[in-house]
């Protein structure tokens, strides 16, 4: 027995063609030779870590980035075996596991490096630096640490990276200033005959300038690739059916609080999304769902389930009707930037909110597949 579309009432269409062509679209702009990271980390932006890692791979993605340690063991156990750059800082405990997983950390202490350097693993190994971001690394004028860490035996330091505070504030004076401190490090250790083959500092912001200048051995574009901020197309759509019809009467409250009063007849459809699936509450009466190709208005407040909208203007709408949540298919106002601005907040925390609960479907090669039949595909 299969459910159908009505018992799978929401679900995310991760589009990995887009995915593909952005990353394609990235590479192109490059300088020769320049390396790609992807970051795959909280599960791939809320798209799926294993699907698009799969996709990114095939694409051409040198290295996939997460956040946390557990993060690339879980890609490992299902199979993936690229390189995997742990982005978050790195500690005692974790040294055999990533040896065992064969696991890129970051590091930015000594200490660290040394026990590493003991295990005589030959591990490769990222010197993480803090240039101005305040939140990971070794301080930029640590000069000294830094040499010593790349003198150690039993290790590769296959790279050196920093990462931008300001870079999607070109106006912002700060990412000129990282770039000169991290320049300065890579200056001063190559005096000593010192290089990490892969030295890399772009994110999106700063890989989309497509100035060679930050462009290094490697960028490290993330939102841009999912399709989001940038000229890219968006790799994640989100839907929903109706649930329930009724007409009701003017006068009438609809939703916690009854914050919405009808004024006339209204046609209320109930769609099944709520904020349990990632569907941001915000305030009452905000924002639009599509029926039909017609923008129905969100009547009061989103409950965890369940939203009404008012469908009078949409035609012949019937229990089972897909209900255009995010990035609808020819109505710019719910694109996830959109969508983002409306709630005070940035792609990244929309897309990354897709809960666990969200059935998922794939476009891949003008397809859509379930999860089962894209793995067989992409393995
Ligand atoms: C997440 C992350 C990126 C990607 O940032 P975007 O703004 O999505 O391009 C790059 N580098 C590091 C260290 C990150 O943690």
């Amino acid at each position: 027995m299969q459910l159908e579309i009505t018992q799978r009432p929401n679900w995310i269409e991760i589009d990995l063609d887009n995915l593909q062509s952005n990353i394609a679209y990235v590479k192109s702009k490059l300088s020769p030779g320049v390396k790609m990271l992807m970051p795959v980390k909280a599960d791939a932006y809320g798209h799926g870590s294993l699907a698009i890692s799969l996709a990114a791979i095939e694409a051409g993605v040198d290295f996939l980035g997460v956040a946390h340690l557990f993060e690339g063991i879980a890609l490992r156990e299902n199979g993936i075996n690229a390189k995997i750059l742990i982005l978050g800082p790195c500690q005692e405990n974790d040294l055999p596991f990533l040896t065992k997983y064969n696991l890129t950390p970051s590091v930015s202490d000594f200490e660290i490096a040394k026990k590493l350097s003991t295990l005589n693993s030959q591990l490769s190994i990222h010197i993480k630096i803090d240039t101005g971001m305040h939140r990971f690394g070794i301080k930029y004028d640590n000069i000294e640490e830094i040499k010593k860490i790349c003198r150690l035996p039993g290790i590769k330091v296959e790279g050196m990276y920093s990462h931008f505070a300001t870079a999607d504030m070109p106006e912002h004076s700060a990412m000129e200033i990282q770039l000169v401190r991290f320049d300065r490090i890579v200056e001063n250790l190559k005096k000593e005959g010192i290089c990490p083959p892969i030295c890399h500092i772009a994110n999106s912001a700063a890989a989309l300038s497509f100035t060679s200048r930050t462009q290094y051995d490697m960028v490290r574009p993330g939102i841009a690739l999912y399709g989001y901020g940038f000229s890219g197309k968006p790799v994640l759509r989100l839907r929903s059916t109706v649930r329930a019809l009724r007409m009701v009467e003017a006068g009438e409250g609809v939703s916690y609080g009854h914050f919405f009063v009808t004024q006339k007849n209204m046609l209320v459809a109930t769609i099944a999304i709520g904020y349990g699936d990632g569907y941001l509450r915000g305030e009452p009466n905000e924002g639009v769902i599509f029926i039909k190709g017609k923008a129905c208005p969100i009547l009061g407040r989103v409950c965890m389930d369940a939203c009404m909208v008012d469908a009078s203007e949409a035609p012949d709408v019937q229990i089972g009707d897909i209900a255009e949540c995010i990035n609808g298919e020819f109505s710019p106002q719910i694109s996830v930037e959109e969508f983002a601005k409306r709630h005070n907040t940035i792609s990244y925390e929309v897309t990354t909110r897709m809960a666990r609960r969200l059935y998922r479907i794939y476009r891949y090669k003008g397809k859509m597949l379930s999860w089962d039949e894209l793995r067989k595909l992409l393995n």
